[in-house]
């Protein structure tokens, strides 16, 4: 199988000697919308830039379309990169702006203004074409910077963390265009963010990151419902993160641990030993399925957000998790502050992985 873009052990040291990424492995598919996320300085955007080849990679090779461009200059590669100061040249229309890709690759004019016109259209600037690109709200400038790498029809497009600039309303607001524009064109994006909310509300894939390093690629759920590593665990979501011994395989493809709170029973590989548990997995009263933990403990604070009880509880041995219960349910309607509660966890939903 052809991939759109494939990353093979790719590695980058800068020359002070920071080592920003190492042994990064990927392959995205065409038409994949891929996000990396994890916390400022974990290795995002220098990634993104050596795709783009703004950035030399010093290990690894880097394939589009089967082709290596490990040392292929920007302009000749088939990738349009969007940055979160959009980068538009203020005194240029709009117009302007978005051809000059176009302008830069020499197009003649007539078949220039067709595909400025198209994407205008498509991207319901056309009113704006001819004002300065200074004169136009935050929004208005995001879109053009996106219309602006998708004249010149790359194969995959690179967007750094592009909705950084604007406010949370806007945000949500671009984030379902883009994600609606990116279906219709069916073109591969990388898009780099910090957020989770966007990270897991719009890709197909996330690439989670931390330190240089890949710490798991998978589809925006599995990372809520399937952590790989205790990072990943600590990162997305709210979870109970429990560590113990390995213990023996059970039935049904279930493994246990043995941990301070007795033997916990899980999904997970031979030699896991740290049990991690999701807020709103967690019911309250044990309802006996086999390999069912029951932690006794007592509640400190209860919050009803909506339709959500938000739960403090804390556990015999004076540890405080938060729990989350839907609070239509008679259990969580009658607790309150000094209850005492048993929690159980169905042990398909949680996950045991290796410290
Ligand atoms: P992110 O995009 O996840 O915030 P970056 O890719 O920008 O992270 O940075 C990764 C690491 O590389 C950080 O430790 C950062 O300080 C370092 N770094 C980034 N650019 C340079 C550079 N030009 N020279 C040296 N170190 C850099």
């Amino acid at each position: 199988m052809q991939y759109d873009l494939e990353l093979v052990s790719v590695g980058k040291t800068y020359p002070d000697g920071t080592v920003a990424v190492s042994d990064f492995d990927l392959k995205v598919e065409k038409g994949e919308f891929v996000a990396f996320l994890g916390p400022s300085g974990c290795g995002k955007s220098t990634t993104l830039r050596m795709i783009a080849g703004f950035e030399d990679i010093t290990n690894g090779e880097i394939l589009i379309k089967g082709r290596n461009v490990s040392h292929t200059p920007p302009e000749k590669r088939p990738t349009s990169m969007i940055f979160q100061n959009y980068a538009l040249f203020p005194h240029m229309t709009v117009r302007q702006n978005i051809a000059f890709g176009l302008d830069v690759k020499k197009m003649p004019r007539a078949e220039k203004n067709n595909k400025v016109d198209r994407i205008l259209e498509m991207l319901n600037l056309t009113e704006f074409a001819d004002r300065k690109a200074d004169r136009l709200s935050g929004g208005q400038k995001q879109r053009i910077a996106l219309a602006r790498g998708l004249v010149v029809e790359p194969e995959i497009l690179l967007l750094d963390e592009p909705l950084g600039a604007l406010d949370a309303s806007l945000r949500r607001i671009i984030q379902n265009e883009l994600k609606l524009l990116q279906r219709d064109l069916g073109i591969t994006f990388v898009f780099v963010t910090h957020a989770q909310s966007e990270a897991l509300g719009l890709s197909d894939r996330v690439v989670v990151m931390s330190n240089g390093v890949v710490e798991q690629i998978s589809a925006p759920k599995e990372l809520y419902t399937r952590p790989a590593t205790p990072f990943v665990a600590e990162f997305i979501g709210s979870n109970t993160i429990i560590r113990g011994k390995p213990g023996p395989a059970l039935d049904g493809g279930l493994q246990q641990i043995e941990t301070p709170y007795g033997p916990i029973a899980g999904v997970g590989g031979t030699g896991a030993d740290t049990a991690v548990i999701p807020a709103e997995s967690f019911r309250l009263g044990l309802r006996h399925t086999p390999g069912e933990i029951a932690l006794p403990g007592t509640v400190t604070a209860k919050q009803l957000v909506g339709s959500i009880g938000f739960l403090r509880v804390r556990l015999s041995d004076g540890r405080e998790i938060d729990v989350e219960t839907h609070s239509g349910s008679p259990e969580a309607e009658s607790l309150s502050s000094g209850s005492a509660v048993t929690l159980g966890v169905d042990p398909a939903s949680v996950t045991l992985i290796h410290q």
